[in-house]
């Protein structure tokens, strides 16, 4: 196994000790559905040194070239920007101190479109290489949508890269992907044919 699968072997294991990733347990998801695996991103964030400790884990995977391409990291809000932020400062410290200084890009929430990018960040990202991450991918529309906020403003998407994919992208964008944990989980189940229950496994509390 490579430095790297081990890296990311560690951290699926730490997802679970920081309780961001519940495998095995019987979820009640208040929609009619139950299921064995729940995901709870905003443990992530509740100690900012987990973030940190991730956001290096994260910085360990993904490819050299990427990273000494890297002129601003960005991500949507909330946890998106949070790890953009953190990796973009983690980053400087890896690099020669000579260099320009790492940017930084937050995407907005919009009640309309997804997510917007201001113009402030807009001129921050003109010409630039950007490295596009989130806490979690699920679908993969919403890096889509940053990607086209970026291409919008100038610059140009050279990777994107989240702590876990959750294996369900519809959309693929041209650059890469890379993620430091990977699971998909088990279909869940409408509550009348949940095997869990009929087992008579209590219900998990998260
Ligand atoms: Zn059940």
């Amino acid at each position: 196994m490579s430095r790297k699968d081990d890296r990311r072997e560690k951290a699926l294991q730490d997802l679970q000790e920081y309780h961001v990733l519940m495998l095995n347990g019987h979820f009640d998801f208040g929609n009619g559905y139950h299921g064995k695996v729940y995901l709870n991103p905003h443990q992530l964030f509740r100690y900012p040194s987990t973030i940190w400790r991730f956001a290096q884990d994260l910085l360990d995977v993904l490819p050299a070239s990427i990273l000494d391409a890297t002129d601003v990291v960005a991500g949507p809000v909330t946890g998106g920007a949070l790890l953009a932020h953190t990796m973009a400062g983690l980053l400087d410290s890896r690099r020669d101190i000579a260099g320009p200084p790492t940017l930084f890009a937050p995407f907005t929430a919009d009640a309309n479109s997804g997510h917007g990018l201001s113009r402030f960040y807009q001129q921050q990202v003109k010409g630039k290489k950007v490295l596009l991450v989130d806490d979690v991918r699920n679908t993969g529309q919403t890096l889509e949508r940053c990607a086209a906020l970026v291409k919008e403003a100038g610059g140009t998407v050279i990777a994107t890269a989240q702590i876990y994919d959750r294996m369900e992208a519809v959309v693929h964008l041209d650059a890469p992907n890379i993620a430091l944990a990977e699971y998909k989980a088990p279909e869940n189940y409408p509550v009348a044919q949940c095997p869990l229950c009929q087992s008579g496994q209590p219900i998990s509390t998260f």
